[in-house]
């Protein structure tokens, strides 16, 4: 069976760093819980293994630190290691070129991933929450969303938050599969530029099935 990631407010509002919780690999082994009635964020059942840090120990964290001579690609973008239970993919930590991705507060943006397709998706950083701090995109409501402690990130200005670098054809082309006028329902970072700016306003369009409840609870596919 494929580990779980859950979010710091799974821990009780408890900092797994403060917490004093041993995690190698970013991840332990549950005893038997039952699930939160308050915020339904507890996963009842078996112990379970499952990782609340970025797992360094997996090939899409290790890939990234190979030498050059080993064959690492210090441009590419970082490699997926697992999804999110909304089904969008959680990615380690680089983006492409080397950069570092510009996300929303939820921390996911839209752009290309390691197989150059334009898709919505999460990274994990070195930091708490580690991967997503609520299900994106964040369209400025995080804050809304948490029902412990607010981890949501400051964002990248906008509600819609794109990696520069992202061309507006391929991002549009992806985003028809879902609704092809949603994009213009919201204010939108510069992703041809270093600088952001709001290109509309309104929040009356949903983003439908891509959207899911705001449960900080993920799975592995
Ligand atoms: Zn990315």
């Amino acid at each position: 069976m494929s580990p779980g990631v859950q979010g710091p407010n799974d821990a009780g509002d408890v900092s797994i760093d403060e917490g004093g919780f041993q995690l190698p690999c970013g991840g332990h082994v549950t005893p038997p819980m039952g699930s939160d009635a308050n915020t339904g964020n507890v996963p009842s059942g078996p112990p379970k293994y499952h990782f609340h840090k970025s797992p360094e120990c997996l090939p899409a964290f290790t890939n990234a630190s190979v030498g050059l001579t080993k064959g690492s690609q210090p441009n590419v973008h970082a490699q997926l290691m697992g999804w999110a239970i909304d089904g969008f993919g959680v990615y380690a930590y680089q983006d492409e070129y080397g950069a570092a991705p510009i996300v929303d507060e939820c921390g996911g943006h839209f752009g290309p991933v390691d197989t150059g397709e334009v898709v919505y998706h999460y990274h994990s950083r070195p930091i708490v929450p580690y991967h997503l701090a609520c299900q994106g995109p964040a369209l400025g409501k995080c804050d809304d969303t948490q029902s412990g402690t607010n981890y949501c990130g400051s964002g990248c200005g906008a509600e819609v938050c794109v990696q520069p670098g992202t061309t507006e054809e391929a991002l549009r082309t992806y985003l028809s599969k879902f609704n092809s006028t949603w994009l213009d329902s919201y204010t939108v970072n510069d992703y041809t530029k270093s600088t952001y700016y709001s290109s509309a306003s309104g929040h009356s369009v949903s983003v439908v099935t891509i959207l899911a409840a705001a449960l900080v609870s993920y799975i592995f596919a």
